[in-house]
């Protein structure tokens, strides 16, 4: 099973991106094509789920210094752009092209290499508006490095893109009955019945298992031990990486009064397999949590049928992987 984001068909060429000759006639091909992103929105065809990479004629004025250079395949190279760096007349030229649209709402319809290159611009471009000044001394930063990095005009300090780790962990427990369950929660502002993975970020000075042990204990006051890495995806919604675990509880008891959760709970893989696969997708950004908001919520207290954790994230692979007995001990 594979999942989104995780595609690259783009060489970074990472060691190039301090060549500004290199670099330039990278941004001077013919056949070079630039990636808008515009207030974390993609660029699709009109009417299709089909993404819209330009060219540098149809963005002129276009300067390098305003590009983030994304990689290059056999037939291309690809640059990044902020719209809002755009001159008025491309901006309003693009709206009779395309349109506008959130990456997570259409994963599931889109290439996965594809999904790939936006994730990555999405995430660079919004890591360039969010670090527009020093950190250091508060001067206006500047693009360097092929828009890897940014140097201060004034005391030269440089910044690099961020990226936060978060731990998300399918917690599993074999009860006195025979039968192995797992520790689902949710949110209150999740759509009713949606429940997924627990997360969290992992804090500075932290292993990622102590951040597993840690989270799992505060969301849910469950006990967990034995940590262990299963795979990671790519979360730029808006500056994540997800690393996904596997543990097992030593204790059964559920609170969730200490932390943010609404409801957990132990699922047997029998009633998991009656989740309905949920395919909408959050739009809403800065939020680790990996669910739908985008639907209409169900009353409280009707029997709305129980979800899976959205289908273009991590902790719906795990929680699959579980219930086909691919990962964890039970
Ligand atoms: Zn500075």
């Amino acid at each position: 099973m594979t999942f989104a984001y995780t595609h690259m068909p783009l060489d970074r060429c990472s060691n190039q991106r301090k060549n500004t000759s290199w670099l330039k006639a990278q941004y001077h091909k013919e056949s070079t094509l630039f990636c808008v992103i515009n207030d974390g929105l993609c660029f699709f065809k009109q009417g299709e789920i089909t993404p819209l990479f330009l060219s540098k004629a149809e963005l002129t004025p276009l300067q390098i210094e305003q590009c983030i250079f994304l990689g290059k395949s056999d037939e291309h190279a690809i640059f990044a752009v902020d719209h809002n760096k755009l001159r008025f007349s491309t901006q309003e030229m693009l709206l009779t092209q395309g349109q506008w649209l959130a990456l997570r709402q259409n994963s599931s319809l889109l290439n996965p290499y594809d999904a790939g290159i936006l994730a990555l611009a999405k995430g660079l471009v919004y890591w360039h508006k969010s670090h527009q000044f020093c950190g250091q001394c508060g001067n206006l930063h500047r693009s360097v490095e092929a828009g890897h990095a940014r140097k201060c005009t004034h005391c030269r300090n440089m910044t690099f893109p961020r990226t936060d780790p978060a731990v998300i962990m399918l917690v599993e427990k074999m009860f006195a009955d025979g039968i192995p369950r797992c520790l689902l929660g949710r949110q209150a502002s999740w759509p009713e019945g949606v429940y997924s993975t627990l997360a969290g970020f992992v804090d500075p000075g932290e292993t990622l298992e102590a951040a597993v042990i840690r989270e799992v204990l505060e969301e849910s006051a469950i006990v967990a031990e034995n940590p262990t890495y299963i795979t990671s995806q790519p979360w730029p919604f808006p500056a994540s990486i997800m690393l996904g675990f596997v543990a097992q509880a030593t204790s059964e008891k559920i609170d969730t009064r200490q932390d943010s959760l609404e409801h957990a709970q132990w699922f047997s893989r029998a009633q998991i397999a009656e989740f309905v696969v949920n395919k909408a997708a959050i739009i809403r950004e800065g939020e680790l949590n990996t669910q739908s908001t985008d639907e209409p919520t169900s009353p409280k207290g009707n029997n709305a049928p129980l979800k899976m954790s959205s289908s273009d994230s991590i902790s719906s692979y795990l929680i699959q992987a579980w219930l086909n007995k691919k990962i964890g001990k039970y």
